[in-house]
């Protein structure tokens, strides 16, 4: 007799969720294709956002997805970093190294780019692969409840009408709404650990004395200015970074958060007017630019990954500053894997499947949730001794190298964690 596709629900088209999406879609495992639906909460795709990097073990993860080319023919062309004062004048500087150990990954896409490379792979496996994959964009959950045959899921937009899936999986973000479905309110809150900085990214135009170097400037108050090139090179990211002398939340831009756009670039405008280096060309370019986007920089760490048939992936389970997408990737490469072995949609074997995923991937996200001490505190300095040290460290590290610097804050490598094989 054949089996019944499981029916898999994702929330949330970001890097996890379109990963997820496309890895169940093109899986040579599978028997039959799953049933594919993936809920949107914003009503187009989310396809902006400013640099993001693949490393570690997410890279043989888009080799055997074949998306190696074609990450690499979008490389931002950023080349190196260079710490800048405030009349632009570099006082260190680092190229980008083929050992994969700068701050420039050779796998450094616009995060816009990347989500826009799965959407067009999806519908290909679509076309192709006859895939069935359904998103629906300005849905989301209202309300989940698992049986033993299933979970059933109320959705709040009237899209989709109620109904039962096999496994649902939470790829909704840091903030993530399901994630307080499956564990509960505080439990969700209470994983979201602040580091004392928000960062808004948003795109400007190229001017002349722009490069392909990434350029980081600090000015006291903890506050930091970034310049980085896109490959279009008529274009370039602007990142702002508030970050204050603790790992603690900062109200007035938890408030600002709330409030929306205009609100968050009102407090930036305020807090960045006179700061040097080339505070105002950010801040023109800031209230012209329709990609804005600000949050806070957290760390999200969840005692557990799934409960029943239901799964947190990417952001919502672990968000970790220079790994989240990376990790998103990898989870989403095991979720898929996991559940393309499971025998039957029984909720002992979904439940099961799920479960191994986090015993595979638990090990590797604890080693990255480790921060090198005073990180972000001591790179974002509040006063101008602390940012003369920032400077005499950064010369320090030109010359011993940022690959051995890396070593010598404790990161090491992911060679001992293995990435399973799912028959790709
Ligand atoms: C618009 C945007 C821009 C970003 N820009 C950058 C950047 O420039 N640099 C950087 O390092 N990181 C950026 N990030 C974060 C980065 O993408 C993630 O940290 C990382 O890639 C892990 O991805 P994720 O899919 O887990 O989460 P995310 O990429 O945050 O994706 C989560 C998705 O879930 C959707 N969503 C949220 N709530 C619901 C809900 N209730 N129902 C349905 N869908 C929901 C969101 O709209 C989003 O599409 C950005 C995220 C977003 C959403």
């Amino acid at each position: 007799m054949s089996r019944k596709p499981l029916s898999i629900l994702i929330s949330g088209q970001g890097i996890a969720g379109s990963s997820l999406a496309l890895m169940l879609a093109r899986h040579p495992s599978f028997s039959p294709k799953p049933n594919i639906t993936l809920v949107e909460r914003s009503s187009t795709p989310r396809t902006t956002g400013q640099a993001i990097d693949i490393r570690g073990p997410a890279i043989p993860v888009i080799r055997l997805l074949g998306l190696e080319e074609k990450i690499k023919q979008r490389h931002t062309s950023e080349t190196g970093i260079a710490f800048v004062g405030a009349n632009g004048e570099p006082f260190a500087q680092f190229d980008m190294t083929s050992n994969n150990k700068s701050p420039t990954s050779e796998f450094e896409i616009l995060r816009g780019e990347l989500a826009s490379l799965l959407l067009e792979e999806v519908e290909v496996a679509k076309e192709t692969e006859g895939a069935n994959v359904h998103i629906v964009y300005g849905e989301s959950i209202e309300s989940l409840e698992e049986s033993d045959d299933g979970v059933q899921v109320k959705f709040a937009n009237g899209k989709l009408t109620t109904q039962k899936f096999d496994a649902v999986v939470a790829a909704d973000g840091m903030s993530s709404k399901t994630r307080s479905m499956i564990f509960g309110e505080d439990a969700s809150q209470e994983s979201i650990k602040p580091m004392g900085q928000y960062i808004a990214f948003f795109t400007a135009p190229r001017v002349e004395g722009d490069t392909d170097i990434w350029r980081w400037y600090v000015a006291p108050g903890g506050i930091g200015i970034h310049i980085r090139p896109h490959r279009n090179k008529t274009t370039m990211g602007i990142y702002l970074t508030v970050t204050n002398s603790k790992r603690e939340r900062m109200p007035e831009l938890d408030e600002a958060l709330l409030k929306g756009v205009p609100a968050q670039k009102a407090y930036m405008r305020a807090k960045f007017a006179g700061a040097g280096f080339q505070s105002e060309r950010a801040l023109d370019a800031m209230d012209l630019a329709d990609d804005f986007y600000m949050q806070q920089t957290a760390q999200v760490r969840t005692p557990k990954w799934s409960k029943g048939r239901c799964v947190l992936v990417g952001d919502s389970a672990y968000c970790i500053m220079g790994m989240g997408t990376s990790l998103a990737m990898i989870g989403a490469y095991l979720v898929a894997g996991e559940l393309s072995k499971v025998a039957s949609s029984k909720q002992g074997d979904i439940a099961a499947a799920l479960t191994r995923h986090e015993e595979i991937l638990r090990p590797l996200v604890s080693k990255h949730e480790k921060m090198p001490p005073g990180f972000p505190q001591m790179a974002s300095p509040q006063t101008r001794f602390g940012i003369g040290i920032l400077r005499t460290t950064m010369r320090v590290v030109t010359f011993v190298g940022f690959h051995r610097f890396a070593q010598l804050l404790g990161e090491g490598t992911d060679d001992e964690w293995k990435l399973p094989d799912y028959g790709w």
